[in-house]
């Protein structure tokens, strides 16, 4: 399935969550954020596409979205090291294009990049004693080195991921996170298992693709 069909999937979830749960707008972008990045994190793994598909201008898309949300993402922290100041959504929009460029990239370049990432994650965890960036700066660091949709399109990768949300929400003490990571992450799962490979979502207990599309 896309990256993009995943983000919009994601963006649903958190729409829906931000007026499930007592509306706040800084919440509402929580709950929005948190639902896209749980919707594309399973395909931070080694991705693999069938690129002989793709047409000469997806393919220049796919490879620059990849480099123009990096650089966004260092627009950003520019502007908030040089001059102290922080824009929300150009950052969201910034991640969520590196985030979409990680997710439709393949190759070493790009499994060190989101290695580094997730080491970067670690690193501020551990500086600032978060438990769940802890647990997310290794799941992002580890992953990418995993077979295509592997170990994290399976339940047990779901489980851990609601583990993350768990401890996201202890932590902000909002009401919901965890929920909406758990929706996210398994709307991913779901999408996936309505494609013609599907998903092997119990691996290694049952090693057989789990299609939800009729014959
Ligand atoms: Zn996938």
């Amino acid at each position: 399935m896309k990256g993009s069909t995943h983000l919009a999937i994601g963006a649903a979830i958190g729409t829906a969550a931000a007026l499930f749960f007592p509306f706040q707008p800084e919440h509402a972008a929580l709950y929005l954020s948190v639902s896209t990045f749980s919707a594309l994190a399973a395909d931070l793994d080694g991705t693999s596409l069938l690129n002989g598909k793709l047409g000469q201008v997806s393919r220049w898309l796919r490879g620059s979205g990849l480099w123009i949300g990096l650089l966004l993402v260092f627009a950003n922290s520019y502007l908030y090291v040089t001059e102290d100041r922080f824009y929300p959504s150009f950052a969201a929009i910034s991640v969520t294009i590196l985030l979409l460029g990680l997710v439709t990239s393949q190759g070493t370049i790009r499994n060190a990049l989101v290695s580094l990432i997730g080491i970067g994650l670690l690193y501020a965890g551990w500086q600032t004693h978060q438990t769940w960036l802890l647990e997310l700066g290794a799941f992002v660091a580890w992953v990418p080195w995993l077979k295509h949709r592997g170990m994290t399109h399976t339940v047990w990768a779901l489980v851990l991921w609601g583990q993350i949300g768990w401890e996201l929400q202890y932590q902000l003490k909002i009401d919901g996170i965890m929920a909406t990571a758990i929706a996210g992450y398994a709307s991913h799962l779901l999408a996936d298992s309505l494609t013609p490979q599907g998903v092997k979502c119990f691996y290694p207990l049952i090693k057989k693709s789990i299609k939800l599309i009729p014959r």
